[in-house]
């Protein structure tokens, strides 16, 4: 299968579902990940490019971890609205990948770029297939399978699918590590939670939690999405 993970900022996806990623591509699928903000403003010292320029090669990086393609939609980061464009945008890269099954943010969560990815990505799966609708990437007959990734600190979060990642904690850990621009900024932007914190330590916290859920060392939590011409009687998940 082809497998996209697409999340709104540079360390959505490591984060949330980097364990999972490798062991599909452990299995021989192809995996992309992608973005669809460039990270431009999370820097309180560089500029917008050389920080934007930092975080995709970050990225690039992160995905390298596990042979996937790493690709960047280049919207500006907390700026990011829907128009004609960024649908068309969404629909290209999916078609680019051929995407079997798209992973991507939860329908509800704590940033816009995340809940605005998240609803593109439900809103255009049934347009893949549409000829009419003209993309780069020619259109493909299927409708893919979207998964719902959980939300930043999983608050509200019920997943109903579970992946043990037991076996590739140390590949997510490392995946995220690659972001090393994030934990500077995170304590220069969040001084009162943050100072002196490395915030990757949570996602480990995240995936034991979530392992002791499902009775392994570490899993990552999923929810799908349950809407019509996209529901399967079958587990997708690794
Ligand atoms: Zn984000």
């Amino acid at each position: 299968m082809n497998i996209l993970a697409i999340g709104a900022h540079p360390d959505d996806i490591e984060t949330s579902c980097g364990g999972t990623l490798a062991k599909y591509a452990k299995a021989g699928h192809k995996v992309f990940t992608a973005t669809a903000t460039n990270g431009n403003v999370g820097s309180s010292t560089l500029s917008m490019e050389e920080i934007a320029a930092i975080r995709k090669e970050e990225a690039r990086r992160a995905a390298a971890h596990i042979g996937a393609e790493y690709i960047c939609l280049d919207y500006d980061d907390e700026m990011f609205f829907e128009d004609k464009t960024a649908r068309l945008d969404f629909i290209n890269l999916v078609r680019y990948c051929k995407a079997d099954v798209i992973l991507t943010h939860n329908p509800h969560d704590y940033n816009p770029d995340h809940e605005l990815t998240s609803k593109i990505i439900n809103d255009i799966a049934v347009m893949i297939p549409v000829e009419k609708i003209k993309t780069k990437a020619p259109a493909y007959d299927k409708i893919p399978i979207i998964v719902y990734f959980e939300p930043v600190n999983g608050l509200g979060f019920v997943p109903t699918e579970y992946v043990d990642i037991t076996d590739t904690i140390d590949i997510k850990r490392a995946m995220c590590r690659e972001h090393k621009s994030q934990i500077s900024w995170m304590q220069d932007n969040y001084k009162d939670t943050m100072t002196g914190k490395d915030f990757f330590e949570d996602y480990d916290i995240i995936a034991k939690y979530r392992g002791i859920q499902c009775g392994v060392p570490y899993a990552e939590g999923f929810r799908m999405a349950n809407d019509a011409f996209r529901v399967i009687p079958y587990r997708i998940l690794p």
